[in-house]
């Protein structure tokens, strides 16, 4: 039976954020697979942490570019006519999204997409709100296995697909997934964050935990960073698998949600910084060949 179309299929989209990757480790990972999708970019998160971060990915605006003598409204606007070749249709505009605002919902209700998250930092787990919109909505098994989510995805001539992955190799503590947990750089022996918050709240009372973390020195700093430089070269590998895997119709971003301090005026990671390098990220894009 032949199935007639009336319409094209928009393409799959998939966007691949590298938690925690600033734009600088990315450069001098000197990604190659990556950069077949198109021109890298150092672009401007809107935020300096995780959740904030990805709720700006939902409702539609990637990382900016920080023009000047632009009212805001316009750049959103700009910005976000781009869906039309990321999904490969065309007359989405902003006001496409209004007024629920919220990008899983539209492609799935209005575009009749199938909606997946894979993420892979606990902040973002499942019984957040983040899930919206989502038809499927997981929290990896392991915090930094992006090649776990690739065995996951599926892809249908039937309906176009939505992958949001949230890619845990590139933050703290930046091991691969090879890498037993015994070797990994350590605060203290703490590694989650909630593990963190549950150390210091203590029936309302914030405590002070016994040995308070030593901050690290410089040259654990300059360590940290070059783990992260080394887990981008090795996230290129598993792109290459997974730019190997997709169909033809399938629009590739690749950005982070936002950067990472390695000393730089007496800061380490992100979250509470106020620093260009929490908010410069890399960003590149295009439909796969
Ligand atoms: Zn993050």
């Amino acid at each position: 039976m032949v199935i007639h179309r009336s319409k094209k299929t928009p393409n799959n989209f998939i966007l691949v954020i590298l938690d925690s990757c600033r734009y600088d480790s990315f450069v001098k990972a000197r990604p190659k697979v990556v950069k077949s999708l198109g021109k890298v970019e150092g672009r401007w998160s809107y935020a300096s942490w995780t959740s904030p971060s990805h709720y700006n990915f939902l409702i539609g605006l990637m990382p900016h570019t920080s023009p000047k003598n632009v009212f805001a409204s316009e750049y959103y606007k700009r910005d976000f006519l781009k869906f039309n070749e990321r999904l490969g249709v065309e007359n989405i505009e902003f006001r496409s999204l209004v007024p629920k605002m919220y990008l899983p919902a539209f492609l799935r209700d209005d575009l009749g997409y199938r909606t997946h998250a894979m993420v892979s930092l606990p902040v973002l787990n499942p019984m957040t709100i983040l899930n919206n919109g989502f038809d499927s909505y997981k929290l990896m098994d392991r915090h930094n296995d992006m090649r776990a989510m690739l065995k996951q995805m599926k892809f249908s001539d039937e309906h176009p697909s939505f992958y949001l992955l949230n890619i845990g190799e590139t933050h703290y503590p930046y091991a691969l997934p090879d890498e037993p947990p015994e070797s990994w750089p350590r605060i203290s022996g703490v590694h989650g964050v909630f593990k963190h918050l549950d150390d210091e709240v203590v029936g309302g009372k914030l405590l002070k935990r016994k040995g308070e973390d030593k901050f690290f020195d410089q040259s654990k700093m300059d360590e940290l960073r070059k783990r992260q430089i080394r887990s981008v070269s090795y996230i290129d590998k598993v792109l290459e698998e997974l730019f190997d895997m997709v169909p033809k119709n399938t629009y590739i971003t690749v950005t982070a949600d936002h950067g990472e301090l390695f000393g730089e005026d007496g800061y380490f990671g992100h979250g509470p910084v106020q620093h260009e390098k929490v908010f410069q990220v890399p960003f590149v894009e295009g439909k796969i060949r």
